[in-house]
């Protein structure tokens, strides 16, 4: 292999979804870029992968609701983008989706759901259980009413991560299997990094996409792992899928994937291991199977966690730090997936010089400044 060039225009640390969405993009800007990863897991290819803008939607004044809204909207166009650039496929599809009551203390919530999809006008009409059979006939009988929310769908991040891989390539990003032990600061201004084996690389632009990990190396916006543990079940020749739409219920998901599989997911634990418990498999099968009884027959063919990157106000750092210049790409959280179209803009913004477009304080790396104590790691 090629010894590391001592000097990029950008270094991005992590090659999860966002740090090559940040190569990728910078790269097709005319930077040259080299992309420095440990090799952990990654949270994408553990997550399902919902482009779900309306479903998770607790609050409508939230700002984090309309960077959802942008980022689903902006997803056909990276999808078709990301094809071209790769001819990697990543999965895009609206296949719709229904957020279901298959409880009775789930009708109060997804009545609440409603109320608030009300007031940012996007209207879903409520079905009852026999409307809502009618569209999924795999739903059971325990399933009492819910809303259609047509324009939601997925993409699949295991396809979107070797899509970003194959157009990082073609756009000449390099990528290393290296652990970035600290960021190199001349005069307060982040000038470049150091890995782990003391080789100093200078860049323009240092961007942080290290996922939960980020604080390792700096400590300004606090990141912290929130555990995913999902399941995929795969159908068999006489227990073909049940389901076409994603199915959500307050406790569970389901979402089919055009070959037939369908992910179970996923569990929310404030840990930082990516340890499978009996108890999570017990949980969400259970939630599963109670929900839409035919998933029973499929086979189940894989379990696996993850860690989801999550900042206290649950909005991602996107943007360029007003403080040192070091540019951040992370907090991606339940949404990394979803908010990729974001990640892309941001990086299109740094490469050519310009502020973050829309919602620019909402989501800035320096807005927990307040509550931070000084010094972060540097040499
Ligand atoms: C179970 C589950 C389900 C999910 N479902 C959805 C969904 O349906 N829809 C959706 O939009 N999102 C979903 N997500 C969220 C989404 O997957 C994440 O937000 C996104 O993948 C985060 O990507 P990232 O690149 O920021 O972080 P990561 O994937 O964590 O990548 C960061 C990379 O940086 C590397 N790194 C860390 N420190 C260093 C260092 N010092 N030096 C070098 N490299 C380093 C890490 O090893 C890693 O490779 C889900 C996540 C999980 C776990």
């Amino acid at each position: 292999m090629a010894a590391t060039p001592p000097h990029s225009d950008v270094a991005v640390i992590g090659a999860g979804l966002w740090g090559l969405a940040s190569a990728w993009a910078t790269a097709e800007a005319g930077a040259r870029v080299l992309v420095l990863d440990d090799g952990e897991e990654l949270a994408g290819q553990v997550a399902a992968g919902m482009v779900a803008p309306w479903s998770e939607v607790e609050d409508d004044e939230h700002p984090l609701h309309a960077a959802l809204r942008d980022g689903a909207s902006a997803w056909p166009a990276l999808a078709e983008r990301l094809r071209a650039a790769s001819d990697v496929d990543p999965g895009f599809r609206r296949t719709g989706s229904l957020a279901v009551a298959a409880r009775p203390a789930h009708l109060g919530q997804v009545r609440r759901l409603r109320e608030v999809l009300r007031r940012v006008d996007h209207d879903a009409t409520w079905l009852t259980g026999t409307a809502l059979r009618e569209r999924e006939p795999g739903l059971g009988p325990s399933v009492a009413g819910g809303l259609e929310l047509a324009d939601e769908g997925q993409a699949d991040p295991r396809r979107t991560l070797a899509a970003l891989r194959a157009a990082c390539e073609r756009a000449g990003v390099r990528i290393e299997h290296r652990r970035v032990a600290a960021l190199r600061r001349t005069g307060g201004t982040v000038t470049g990094l150091v890995t782990d084996d003391g080789t100093r690389i200078d860049a323009e632009r240092v961007v942080l996409a290290a996922g939960w990990a980020c604080g390792a190396l700096d400590d300004r916006v606090p990141l912290r792992p929130v555990k995913g543990q999902i399941l995929t079940l795969g159908p068999r020749p006489d227990a073909p899928t049940p389901i076409r739409r994603i199915i959500r219920t307050p406790d569970v998901y389901l979402v089919p994937r055009p070959d037939g599989r369908v992910l179970v997911g996923a569990t929310s634990e404030e840990v930082g291991d990516r340890v499978v418990t009996a108890e999570a498999v017990h949980l969400l099968l259970d939630e599963a199977l109670h929900t839409v009884p035919g998933l029973g027959a499929l086979e189940l063919v894989e379990q696996r966690a993850g860690l989801r990157p999550a900042t206290p106000d649950g909005l991602p750092a996107l943007g360029v730090s007003a403080d040192d210049g070091l540019a951040w790409a992370a907090g991606g959280y339940r949404h990394g997936v979803l908010l990729l179209p974001l990640v892309v803009a941001a990086a299109e913004a740094l490469a050519g010089g310009r502020a973050l477009p829309g919602r620019r304080d909402a989501l800035s790396p320096d807005r927990f400044a307040a509550a931070r104590p000084k010094a972060a790691s540097c040499v």
